[in-house]
C-alpha cells in the first residue's frame, strides 16, 4: 500500500499546521527539537519534500540526503557538541523502530552513547 506522505505530522510542522522548535530552515530541508529528547541535544532534520526513507529514495535524491548531513553537521557545531561527539541516527522500516514516514536524520549528542545500539 502506497503510504500517504501528506498525513505525515512532518509534513504538517513544515507547513506550520502544528508548532515546532524549529532550529534551521532552508531552501531544501528543515530542523527542529525532537519533542521526546533522548540526549540533552535531540534534533530532527527533515527534507522539505516528503521521502519516505532512505529505503525509497532515488538516486536523485543524493545531493539533497548529503544536504541533510551537511546541516547536521552545521548544527553539531552551533549546539556545541561537535567536539565532544554526537550521533546521527536514520531509522529505516519497522525493524529499525522509524514511526514517521518521512526521511528525518536524527542528531544526538550532550551525553555519551553506548553501542551496539538497543
Ligand atoms: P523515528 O522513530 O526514527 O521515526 O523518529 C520519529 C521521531 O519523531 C521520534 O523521536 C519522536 O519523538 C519525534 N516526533 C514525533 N512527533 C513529533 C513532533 N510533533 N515534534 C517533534 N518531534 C516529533
Amino acid at each position: 500500500m502506497e503510504i500517504d506522505l501528506a498525513d505525515t505530522i512532518f509534513t504538517k510542522i513544515l507547513n506550520k499546521e502544528i508548532p515546532a522548535d524549529i532550529v534551521h530552515e532552508d531552501e531544501h530541508c528543515i530542523a527542529f527539537r525532537d519533542i521526546n529528547p533522548q540526549a540533552p541535544v535531540h534534533l530532527l532534520i527533515i527534507p522539505r519534500r516528503a521521502i519516505a526513507s532512505i529505503g525509497s529514495m532515488q538516486d536523485a535524491d543524493v545531493s539533497l540526503v548529503g544536504h541533510l548531513f551537511r546541516v547536521a553537521r552545521d548544527l553539531a557545531r552551533s549546539n556545541g557538541i561537535a567536539e565532544g561527539g554526537y550521533r546521527l541516527i536514520i531509522n529505516n522500516g519497522e525493524n529499525a523502530g522509524q514511526t514517521v514516514a518521512h526521511l528525518h536524520v536524527h542528531l544526538m549528542g550532550g551525553r555519551s552513547f553506548n553501542w551496539p545500539p538497543g
